[in-house]
């Protein structure tokens, strides 16, 4: 069985693991061995640019490691990307692990509010891979990601908000090719006091963020954190017509985590590998 490549990837160089003079040190060589390991031919190495100047939170919302990023007046401060180390870092792999196509590429949060100052950067055309997240929503104050919200506000009001930003994500920027998972605010749905997340209720308003993603022309993300079937089911139903295989792995034991199940899951819905790993599933 061919893999397909895993199209979203973190390192040391994504902030969220610490960065390259932490505990993550390594972690992209790493990652590049588990790769040859498992015989995953392809692998984009897509770090964390994150550009919101107000993400506000509170220390429990962040894993210990990342609490010292958030200054006295609840702001996030996140450290630049270091693009210099990254690609130095993807050179030394690329050596390292010749039988390897190692990839570069951004995961570019919240494009539609964040192009102007990311405009030099994209334009240096150093990223073979852009994908868009909506990590943050907007807030009483600046922005918040799912987990405050879910401490301020009815749950299902944080699910309607974030779907209903993806057409205003979508219609607000080109910078990116791909939507990562969509179910990100699923990850902290406060199951004790709401129950188990039902997608069903919230149907309407999934199917609305996928057409306009699909007439966008974009492909969708299957993250294989969670193979959820009603993703790439309610995908192709409204026009879906590539998608994207990303694990979302911060470690290296989580590389290709599910593409399995995850391309099983998809062949039921019609998607068919294209001619290179890299290259999207279509219908
Ligand atoms: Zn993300
Ligand atoms: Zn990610």
């Amino acid at each position: 069985m061919t893999l397909p490549a895993d199209t979203h990837v973190h390192s040391e160089w994504s902030w969220d693991t610490g960065g390259p003079r932490s505990d993550a040190a390594g972690r992209m060589r790493e990652t590049c061995r588990v790769a040859s390991r498992i015989g995953l031919a392809t692998l984009v190495f897509t770090e964390h640019l994150d550009l919101d100047p107000e993400w506000r939170a509170d220390p429990g919302d962040l894993l210990p490691h990342q609490r010292h990023l958030l200054n006295d007046a609840g702001i996030v401060a996140l450290p630049p990307l270091d693009v210099d180390g990254y690609l130095d870092s993807i050179d030394r792999c690329r050596h390292e692990f010749p039988e390897l196509h190692i990839m570069t590429g951004l995961e570019y949060g919240q494009p539609h509010l964040n192009d102007e100052r990311a405009a030099e950067l994209l334009g240096r055309g150093v990223f073979d891979r852009v994908n868009g997240s909506l990590h943050t929503l907007a807030a009483a104050a600046g922005r918040s990601e799912p987990n405050t919200l879910f401490r301020l506000q009815p749950p299902d009001d944080v699910i309607r908000a974030y779907l209903d930003e993806i057409p205003r994500m979508v219609a607000g920027s080109d910078s990116f090719a791909v939507f990562t998972h969509i179910d990100y605010p699923v990850r902290s749905w406060p199951t004790t006091t709401a129950g188990p997340f039902d997608p069903k209720r919230f149907e309407g308003e999934y199917r609305s963020a996928m057409r306009s993603l699909a007439e966008s022309g974009r492909a969708l993300e299957m993250n294989t954190r969670r193979i959820w079937p009603w993703i790439p089911q309610w995908w192709s139903e409204e026009g879906g017509r590539a998608i994207s295989f990303g694990s979302d792995a911060h470690t290296p034991d989580a590389i290709a985590a599910g593409f399995p199940e995850a391309m099983q899951m998809v062949e039921r819905f019609g998607f068919r590998a294209g001619s290179r790993p890299e290259d999207f599933w279509t219908r």
